[in-house]
């Protein structure tokens, strides 16, 4: 029986290349790439609720990979250049290949298969972009794309008859109307709705990206994972303050803050979670308690109690809710361009 492996994001897409082979009877094992950037994948669709959901309804094997440090290293310095923005997804791609090819050649499969679609996304499902990331992965003619394989040149398994050709697709575009009616063929009913990109493809998200990297070259996976969490202001270079937006990013706040860390709350009132993340300094913390009064309901007092909290030691401080000047000049967010006349 033939072998393949695929990439599989649990989306649409990538679950649909998957059927399309089992269908002609190739034993398919999946493998989800996890990254600290989001779950997207193969096929870039949202993450699935029960990622594993399909993988049951039709019997295939899901293996999980996290690309941990090998994903920042192209998020740094990726060689095929950023998307719009922080996203490499040519590199990207390129590396779930790599690896991909190394779990072939360890479970002797045949050919890999991706659920990518021709003309779906700008940056790495162009015609000319899948040869060109096969090649540089070492695996010509061994990527099947099962979904648009009518429109892209005869791959391995098709010549070697592993794979009839006639029974593959010619997705192309962005419509996803092919694709829905396909998963009604095979009662493929739960799928997750198509997204944009991994956090990467966010413009807020990038640039409080862009801002940690420039302070540090070697962000911890701590320093990453408070990315996605309430709102961020710098300090200094060696300094930054969260702030929850809601109940959840209080939670996760709490949840993602070490024993040692600095955390600030005002007591009298409802009001945020804040952590300073970095060297924690008297100024620091004043601002830090500013701007903590500043999104609680105390903040149109004068002067509220915040209490300090960090390790097992606590005291309380005097601070006066910080004021647009402050906020603007130290928020972590991309600028709206400013309208011309205005
Ligand atoms: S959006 Fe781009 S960088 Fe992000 S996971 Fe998908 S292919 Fe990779």
């Amino acid at each position: 029986m033939p072998k393949a492996v695929a990439l599989y994001s649990g989306g649409l897409d990538s679950t649909l290349a998957i059927l399309v082979m089992l269908k002609q009877g190739v034993d398919v094992t999946a493998l989800t790439f996890l990254n600290h950037f989001g779950c997207d994948i193969s096929d870039r669709s949202s993450c699935s609720k029960d990622p594993f959901a399909a993988s049951v309804k039709f019997g295939f094997q899901v293996k999980l990979s996290h690309l941990s440090d090998k994903f920042l290293n192209i998020v740094k310095n990726p060689r095929y250049g950023h998307g719009k923005n922080m996203n490499p997804c040519i590199d990207c791609r390129l590396l779930m290949l790599k690896e991909a090819k190394e779990f072939m050649k360890l479970t002797s499969a045949d050919f890999i298969i991706t659920g990518e679609v021709l003309g779906q996304r700008p940056m790495s499902q162009r015609k000319n972009c899948f040869p060109m990331i096969d090649k540089a992965a070492d695996l010509k003619g061994l990527v099947l794309r099962p979904l648009s394989a009518k429109f892209l040149p005869v791959t391995s398994p098709e010549e070697k008859g592993l794979v009839n050709r006639e029974l593959l697709y010619g997705f192309t575009g962005r419509s996803r109307k092919p694709q829905i009616a396909l998963a009604a063929e095979f009662g493929l009913t739960e799928y997750p709705a198509p997204a944009g990109g991994c956090l990467l493809t966010e413009p807020n998200y990038s640039y409080r990206l862009k801002d940690l990297l420039e302070h540090n070259a070697a962000p911890s996976h701590k320093d990453i994972n408070f990315l996605r969490v309430g709102r961020h202001f710098r300090y200094s270079s060696d300094c930054k303050i969260a702030i929850g937006r809601d109940e959840n990013e209080n939670k996760t706040i709490k949840s993602l803050a070490e024993p040692d860390d600095c955390i600030l709350k005002v007591q009298s009132h409802a009001g945020p979670l804040t952590i300073i993340l970095g060297n924690v300094s008297d100024n620091a913390i004043a601002l830090a308690a500013s701007l903590c009064v500043r999104y609680s309901d105390a903040r149109k007092l004068q002067s509220v109690p915040v209490t300090v909290t960090k390790g097992d030691k606590s005291y309380t401080l005097d601070a006066v809710p910080a004021d647009n000047v402050i906020i603007e000049h130290y928020r972590i967010e991309k600028k709206k361009p400013v309208a011309a006349g205005k």
